[in-house]
């Protein structure tokens, strides 16, 4: 055996979700947004000057957090900045979660969490939702080192009211809890008008699911000053210049153009509802959902088969096999053709129609 091999840090990865290239596909698998990001996106991009790409980018992406510190109605040192919520995310892991106890997440959630907490070390316990997947509040009154659920949940899609939110922050008052709300422009209220109230919450989002913008990598946090100045604290201490220019820039005509957000939030909530009529018609069951996507099962059919029968015919949607949700399929909304499509296939899969 070489010498150096042994001492290689082995992890197991996060597995993300197929990217294909295939002419004709259609692409329900990621949950990436199927309209274009807002028209003032494209322009910033185009138009960046060379100081912008010559000098190094401001280290806390100042310009972009107090865009949305604007929209959101906060102060621009309640926002941090970060390549994706991913990186976010991993940053709150390395901040928050220091503590001999365990932290908690839901069994059935975002497959990220667990790779954090091996990666960084951080022990961890995961609380069993209830038979509906929905989160069983009480199992969060335990000692523990901090607490993160996505809210609406992934893969699931089902949106726990801001009481049940508002629930676990207050019983936890001496750990950070984060709310991973990547989905939430889909659903009901975000516990963001609550970060004034309990200083232990973060709110992390993302502009990559409901601005279009997953290939920009652009995620941030929202909560007290002192917990963003710990977060960026950690930042600098491996990296500095995280956020590129382009991405500021384009992040802040996102954000800017409220009313191409909105009537696209509306657009993919249509296109939501009309999909989940016709799943119910063929027969399908699944939690009421509260992002951009459908976690569905069919009694009589495999999820594995009918991924696989999808995928001859180039419609990629998720297929998880994992304990209890081995037999779903998580869809995630395109646009109208694409989902007309969709339904036909699966119509024909399951020789109904
Ligand atoms: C998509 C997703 C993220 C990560 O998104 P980024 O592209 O890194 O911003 C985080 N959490 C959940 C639950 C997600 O589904």
């Amino acid at each position: 055996m070489r010498s150096w091999a042994d001492k290689l840090r082995k992890v197991v990865p996060y597995t993300p979700g197929e990217q294909p290239d295939k002419a004709g596909m259609i692409k329900l698998n990621t949950n990436e947004n199927p309209y274009p990001p807002a028209p003032g996106v494209k322009k910033a991009l185009e138009s960046l000057d060379d100081q912008r790409l010559r000098l190094y980018p401001n280290t806390t992406a100042k310009p972009l957090a107090k865009a949305l510190a604007k929209y959101y109605r906060v102060e621009p040192d309640q926002v941090f900045i970060g390549v994706g919520s991913d990186d976010v995310l991993a940053i709150g892991f390395m901040t928050f979660f220091n503590s001999d106890k365990p932290i908690f997440f839901p069994d059935i959630t975002y497959s990220f969490y667990p790779v954090w907490a091996n990666l960084f070390k951080i022990p961890y316990e995961t609380k069993a939702l209830d038979r509906d997947f929905k989160i069983v509040r009480e199992d969060y009154r335990a000692p523990n080192g901090g607490i993160i659920f996505p809210n609406p949940n992934a893969p699931t899609s089902y949106y726990e009211s801001l009481d049940l939110v508002e629930d676990i922050v207050r019983h936890n008052q001496d750990v950070i809890v984060i709310v991973d709300e990547a989905y939430i422009d889909y659903s009901g209220e975000s516990a963001l008008k609550l970060i004034n109230k309990y200083d232990n919450l973060l709110i992390v989002q993302t502009f990559s699911k409901s601005r279009s913008m997953a290939g920009m990598r652009i995620g941030y946090a929202m909560g007290n000053p002192e917990l963003i100045r710990a977060m960026n604290d950690v930042k600098f201490s491996y990296n500095s210049y995280t956020m590129n220019m382009p991405s500021i820039y384009s992040g802040i005509e996102a954000v800017n153009d409220e009313a191409y957000f909105i009537d696209h939030i509306r657009k993919i909530l249509e296109t939501r509802k009309w999909t989940e009529s016709q799943l119910s018609q063929l027969g399908f069951e699944f939690p009421v959902p509260g992002g951009n996507f459908i976690f569905a099962a069919h009694p009589e059919y495999q999820a594995k088969d009918l991924f696989t029968a999808l995928r001859e015919k180039k419609i990629y949607v998720r297929y998880f096999d994992l304990p209890r949700i081995d037999n779903y399929l998580r869809i995630t909304i395109g646009t109208d053709e694409e989902m007309k499509s969709f339904i036909d296939a699966i119509s024909e899969i399951t020789q109904v129609n």
